[in-house]
């Protein structure tokens, strides 16, 4: 069973086609600055050379044509029709609370999807232009909206709601969605899996750390609250988002600044984070070279980015009870044993100890904690594309 994973973005397109018989990515590739100028697409088929098709794609469904055609092409195909594609699995941004899980795609779920779109302005557009342009190529092919809210839905009410007038969440649904719900669900799998116990016995804190990023607290195998809320925006600071701040901090700089709405809105989430506060950089890379060079606000980044996650996962752990298992996965959480390191020895206190050796690695999935650790600590890299796939088998089976 070959399925196709697109995840749509508002100028870009990313792919894979995944084989599930050994879950092996036949081929891969994303395409660029759809409707800009200067257009092409990226694909990597398996066992061949990457290839680099410029031309101009003026929408999603030339995009989506280009797609299919590179993975069904004589030179670098993978695939000898397109017949063989037995499902696609689409990643949805916002299900808002009408999805608590993966669904198969009707014009009912299409509706909702609509309907959504007021939840996620930026988002959920492109990914309703992803379906609706594969749905004009393979008209007959069964398809699947896999959300990154649709995890989190089983927060408790208490942690979902915030605490202003209750009709604002009534009368808008204003609350916490959280977002990475496919990243925190799969690292959640595979951790289990790799420790080989049961998800359902097991108390995990899983920290996406990438340009976005997210710490979930897992519970037998469900979430039960999550650092992003309404929008992506709160929690951690991050690449170039603030997270949380003193709500008063907005129309106190709307005032001084003179700044509208979207003004302040594009500076917490386009001028902020670890950008904002280094003037460097929104790249760990760049920050950790400046820092080690003795850059001081590089390092102030740095040190404000563990410390919320440090305080975060403190804060999961109470929550949960108990914790087995701390899960570093993403861009950063993944490839930087510093800040890994920064985050886990401030976690000593509840028996949190990482073996430096172990630690340090970049994007391999191991166990990195010391022997005599009463937590275990993991690098699991992510695999959103797999997990979509597989819901979607699940759900075409
Ligand atoms: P997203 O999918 O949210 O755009 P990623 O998960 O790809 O982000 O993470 C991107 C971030 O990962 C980059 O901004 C960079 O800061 C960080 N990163 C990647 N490689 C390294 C590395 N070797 N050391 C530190 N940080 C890294």
């Amino acid at each position: 069973m070959d399925i196709l994973v697109i995840n749509c973005g508002s100028s870009s397109l990313k792919y894979q086609l995944i084989d599930m018989e050994g879950e092996k990515v036949l081929a891969k590739g994303l395409v660029e600055r759809i409707g800009i100028e200067g257009s092409r697409i990226k694909h990597e088929p398996i066992n061949a050379e990457k290839v680099v098709i410029e031309e101009p794609i003026q929408d999603h469904k030339k995009a989506l044509k280009m797609v299919v055609e590179a993975i069904v092409s004589k030179e670098h195909g993978v695939i000898e029709s397109m017949n063989q594609i037995t499902a696609v699995g689409h990643r949805v941004v916002h299900g808002g609370e009408d999805f608590s899980k993966s669904v198969i795609i009707t014009d009912k779920v299409m509706e909702a999807l609509e309907k959504n779109i007021e939840l996620a302005p930026l988002h959920n557009p492109p990914n309703i232009t992803g379906i609706e342009a594969c749905k004009a190529i393979m008209p007959d092919v069964p398809m699947v909206a896999v959300f990154d809210t649709a995890f989190h839905q089983t927060i408790p009410e208490e942690n979902y709601i915030y605490a202003i007038p209750y009709e604002y969440y009534e009368k808008y649904k204003i609350r916490r969605y959280g977002f990475h719900g496919t990243s925190h669900k799969y690292v959640a799998f595979r951790t289990a899996e790799i420790l080989g116990r049961d998800l359902k016995d097991l108390n995990i804190v899983t920290c996406h750390l990438g340009n976005g990023a997210s710490i979930t607290a897992i519970k037998s195998g469900v979430s039960i609250d999550t650092s992003m809320g309404f929008t992506p925006l709160e929690g951690l600071a991050m690449g170039t988002r603030s997270g949380n701040i003193d709500p008063a901090i907005i129309p106190f700089l709307m005032k001084k600044e003179n700044m509208s709405c979207d003004e302040v809105n594009d500076v917490l989430n386009k001028e902020s984070g670890v950008l904002g506060v280094s003037g460097i950089s929104s790249d760990f890379r760049d920050l950790e070279d400046e820092a080690a060079k003795g850059n001081k606000r590089a390092q102030l980044a740095l040190n404000l980015f563990a410390n919320r996650v440090k305080k975060y996962i403190a804060a999961y752990i109470a929550e949960l009870g108990r914790v087995d298992a701390i899960v570093f996965t993403a861009g950063v959480g993944e490839n930087s044993p510093l800040i890994r390191k920064m985050v886990c020895d401030g976690l000593n206190f509840i028996g949190v100890s990482i073996d430096n050796e172990l630690n340090d690695v970049k994007g391999k999935e191991r166990i990195i904690s010391s022997e005599d650790s009463k937590v275990k600590v993991l690098i699991v890299p992510t695999n959103e594309e797999l997990m979509i796939a597989r819901e979607t088998m699940e759900l075409v089976k």
